[in-house]
């Protein structure tokens, strides 16, 4: 789950990390009154999503002079201007592709002297197994793009999960970052409260991009992009209340109701399978056979009759869907089961486009038999193979 960067920092705030002051907004009548809590002269406006590259991006409703998606404001008024510009217009950044997304709340802060921007994140390194630190002196700047074009700038400290972030550790990252002085002294405290703000908080990363050495010579996280483990997030009632649904695709939060494993893509072949393997394989069989798949969906095992009808109505309401391949191999799932979900969902939702079923495993034959009695007009196959080559095939002649 990924949470707004104003409440990125605020999580992180509770761990004594420091952020600069600042008020959220969601109507341009505020943006005064935000203002003027803050002490200026210089005031930030940040539009509030949940894709980076804001500063870079920009709205698809104003002309190509306007500025980014933040921006300073060196007076109250600029403050209240740039509000009523952004606050329900559509910023595009390189994450959010062409489609944009509409900025519903913007971040007012106090802004900051910038001497130095730094990059840094917090991630689960899978090929040490542990939480490690990655940091670069190229801060404000793509990332990837650094590290394709200058990997010896970027450093990655592994953190041991008995030590946590020892002395050398924070030696190790201040040299790497180049912090003199007050910075090196403000990292003492900071690079561990950021280690146990992402451990305790279950966070799959924390990427501060820029952190900031001020002209004062002190340290501050500018930027925070947050995202949280989706398995422990019953543990954490505090992270869960800070789910913004409508920065999530509307198929992904139905299926979330329905604890179906969902992520919406841009093809056009729609897929219900059980078991995340065979739902990868479906997928690049898909690609193989020339067509792209519109969804990864995993029903699981065990489903029951209702999760596949809801499974089925999700695939279904998507409008880039020109045709859906049902795989399933049933082992705990059964196949009668999957297809009287089938049946069902189609007698609710009706079958506008080619559907290919694939059915192997337990009770193969009654779900094949459900689904001849049903009278619909499937497509049926005998293997993966075959079943990605009807479909791509159907959906082409279509
Ligand atoms: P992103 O574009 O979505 O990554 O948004 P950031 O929060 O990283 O802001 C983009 C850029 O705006 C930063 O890299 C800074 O250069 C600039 N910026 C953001 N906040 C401040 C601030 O308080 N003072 C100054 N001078 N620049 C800022
Ligand atoms: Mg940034």
């Amino acid at each position: 789950m990924n949470i707004h960067e104003y409440q990125a920092k605020q999580v992180l705030k509770g761990f004594g990390v420091p952020v600069a002051e600042g008020v959220a907004i969601t109507s341009a009548d505020e943006a005064e009154a935000a203002a003027r809590q803050l002490p200026g002269p210089l005031w930030v406006v940040k539009s509030q999503i949940h894709a980076g590259g804001r500063g870079k991006g920009r709205f698809k409703e104003l002309g190509p002079d306007a500025k980014g998606g933040v921006r300073l404001a060196f007076s109250i008024e600029d403050v209240v201007k740039h509000a009523r510009e952004m606050l329900g217009a559509t910023l595009v950044t390189a994450q959010t592709g062409e489609a944009g997304k509409q900025v519903n709340r913007l971040y007012i802060e106090d802004g900051a002297d910038i001497a130095r921007e730094l990059y840094l994140s917090i991630l689960v390194d899978r090929t040490h197994g542990k939480v490690a630190f990655v940091v670069s002196t190229e801060g404000g700047m793509d990332i990837e793009q650094v590290a394709h074009d200058t990997p010896e700038r970027i450093r990655t400290v592994v953190i041991d999960p008995v030590a946590g972030v020892t002395d050398a550790d924070v030696a190790t990252l201040s040299d790497a970052l180049k912090l003199e002085g007050a910075a090196r002294e403000d990292a003492k405290t900071l690079f561990p409260a950021l280690h146990k703000a992402f451990v305790e908080k279950d966070m799959s990363m924390l990427e501060v991009n820029p952190l900031i050495v001020m002209e004062n010579g002190r340290m501050r996280v500018l930027d925070a992009k947050v995202s949280f483990d989706g398995n422990a997030l019953f543990r954490h009632k505090d992270i869960q209340a800070l789910r913004d649904v409508t920065e999530e695709d509307p198929k992904e939060i139905e299926a979330s109701k329905h604890d179906l494993a969902y992520i919406a893509l841009d093809g056009t072949i729609g897929c219900m399978v059980n078991g995340a393997g065979l739902a990868m394989a479906t997928l690049d069989i898909i690609k193989l056979y020339g067509a792209e798949p519109a969804n990864f969906l995993d029903v699981g095992g065990g489903a029951s009759k209702e999760k596949v009808t809801a499974a089925f109505r999700i695939i279904t309401s998507d409008p880039n869907v020109e045709g859906i391949l049902v795989n399933i191999f049933g082992g705990i799932m059964r196949c009668d089961i999957i297809a009287e979900g089938v049946v069902a969902a189609v007698r609710e939702v009706g079958l506008k486009v080619p559907l290919v079923v694939r059915l192997e495993g337990t009770n193969v034959e009654l779900g094949k038999q459900i689904l001849r009695d049903s009278g619909l007009n499937v497509i049926p196959a005998d293997d993966l193979a075959d079943a990605a080559e009807k479909i791509v095939k159907a959906v082409k002649a279509a």
